[in-house]
Parts: structure tokens; sequence; C-alpha cells
């Protein structure tokens, strides 16, 4: 009985003992998942925080960048350090841009059956969609001065330009007494012939002030034509008939009409007080001249 007591307690100690053993294995492994976790958690936050820094390194790399790049475009303004082709880009240009610089004189008429894409300008009036966003800033801008500019013509089909012109013959007869090609001649100096006018084109504009609406040279004299003749060309526009080359594009001073060609184009042609048909025969000189050398 004793003896199975001393059993019975020896194996109570060796319980004891061994969920003594149990209670260590288990706290070590708590411990060691709980300093895992730590850890962890530190390496993870390390880890953040080194991501974090790198972001940061990149976004400021790209600021640098985008600082060095800004004076390598005014440089290519100026013409210094720029290390494009120059050559090719102007090839590039010139193609994609000639729609601009279409000439359409009494001697040069529209392609038949020319409809370019239209855009409204304002008031049922209607561009070249590619730049009518260019004639409503300008618009928008004179008008933001103080200036009470009116769209008077803008695009039109050939069929109208008949019927202006037709108009303008009978208009001449009974004023001049002049018939037949006498008449037509001296129309034509007026209102463009059917298919020969830049309205046809869907690049010029008419605009007059809303205070003087009259199609004359006194058009000139008011504040809405000075500030189109000096602002037109920021725009990409031209005084397209100014008074002193009525020979050269065969239409008398129109201080109105405004044409659309493309800033490059307008700056030089307005600076240099020159016409359409003496820019673009420079422009093809220029060319002949650079081809002969090559
Ligand atoms: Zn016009």
């Amino acid at each position: 009985m004793r003896r199975y007591k001393e059993q019975e307690s020896r194996e109570f100690k060796r319980r004891k003992r061994k969920q003594a053993i149990r209670r260590k294995i288990l706290g070590f492994c708590a411990f060691t998942f709980l300093l895992g976790v730590l850890c962890g958690r530190i390496v993870f936050a390390k880890g953040d925080k080194d991501f974090v820094e790198t972001l940061a390194e990149y976004a400021q790399k790209d600021i640098n960048e985008e600082k060095d790049l800004e004076p390598d475009i005014e440089a290519g303004v100026e013409g210094q350090g720029f290390s494009g082709n120059l050559l090719t880009a102007g090839e590039e240009t010139q193609e994609e841009e000639a729609w601009k610089l279409t000439l359409v004189n009494k001697w040069n008429p529209v392609e038949e059956g020319y409809k370019p894409a239209l855009a409204e300008i304002e008031n049922n009036y209607y561009f070249d969609a590619r730049a009518v966003g260019y004639l409503q800033e300008m618009l928008a801008d004179g008008r933001r001065a103080g200036l009470d500019f009116w769209v008077c013509s803008a695009y039109r089909t050939v069929e109208k330009q008949t019927e202006l012109f037709e108009d303008k013959v009978r208009r001449v007869t009974y004023e001049t007494g002049l018939t037949g090609e006498a008449a037509r001649e001296k129309a034509g100096t007026e209102v463009a012939y059917p298919g020969t006018s830049e309205h046809n084109l869907g690049l010029a504009v008419d605009i007059v002030a809303r205070d003087y609406q009259i199609l004359d040279e006194k058009q000139a004299r008011t504040d809405e034509a000075q500030w189109l003749k000096e602002n037109c060309w920021k725009y990409g526009f031209i005084l397209r008939y100014p008074t002193d080359k009525t020979e050269e594009t065969g239409i008398i001073f129109e201080p109105w009409h405004y044409r659309y060609v493309g800033e490059q184009a307008a700056k030089e042609i307005m600076e240099q007080g020159i016409c359409l048909e003496e820019y673009l025969d420079a422009v093809q000189t220029h060319e002949k001249e650079t081809s002969e050398k090559i």
C-alpha cells in the first residue's frame, strides 16, 4: 500500500515535471513567436521607411530632371544647344501644316468639291474645325479688352459666293454703267469670283465693329479693326488684303477680312508687312535655293 502510494507520488511528481517542461516549451514558443512578430514589425517598418524614402528620392529625381529640362527647352528656342534634327522636324511640320497656307485667289481657285470639316464660331457662322479654336480665342481676348466684335461672314459655299458675285456685278453695272466682262472684272476686285474666295476655304472670317458694320475703308479706323491688326498674328491670323497689296492679292483693301495661316507664318507676314502671295513666293524661292545648294 505504501509502495503503491510512493509509486503514486512519483507518478504525480513525474507528471508535474512533464507539465512544467511543457509550460516552459510553450512559454519559449510563445516568447519566440512574440519576438518574431516584434522583429518582423521592425523589419517591415524599416522596409516601409526605406520604400517611402526610395519613393521620395524618385520624386525628387523627377523634379530635378524636369528642372534640368527647362534650360534645354529655352536653349532650343534660342537656337543654342538644340540637338534635334531640325531639317527632318521642319519637313514633317511643313507637310502637316500645308493646309494652313493653301493659296486661294483669283488665279488659284479652291479645289473642286473641297469641303473642310466645319465647326461653329458663333451665331451660325462656320470655320475650318482645325482652326476655329484660335479664332474664338482671338475674339474672346479682344472682347475681354473691351472691344465689341461682330462676325459678319465666315465659311461660304461656292454657290453662296456665286450669288454674292452676281449681285456685285449688277451693282457695278448700276453704279458705273459698265457691262459684260468689264463689269465682271470690276466686281471681281471687290467680291471674289466664285471658287476663288478664301471664304470657300473655311479659313477666312470677316470681323467688324458692332457699331460700324459697313464694309468700307473707314472700318480700319474702329478700335476693333486696330486691335485685330495689331494682335491677329498671335492667334495665327493675318490681315489678308492690306492697303498697298491689291496688285498681288487681286483684292482691294479689306480691313475686316482675316485669314488663318498658323502662328509662324502670321508672325512673319505681319512683321514684314507683306501679303500671303509674297510670303509663299519667298518660301518657294528659299526652298529652291536650299535644294540647289544640296
Ligand atoms: Zn472676307
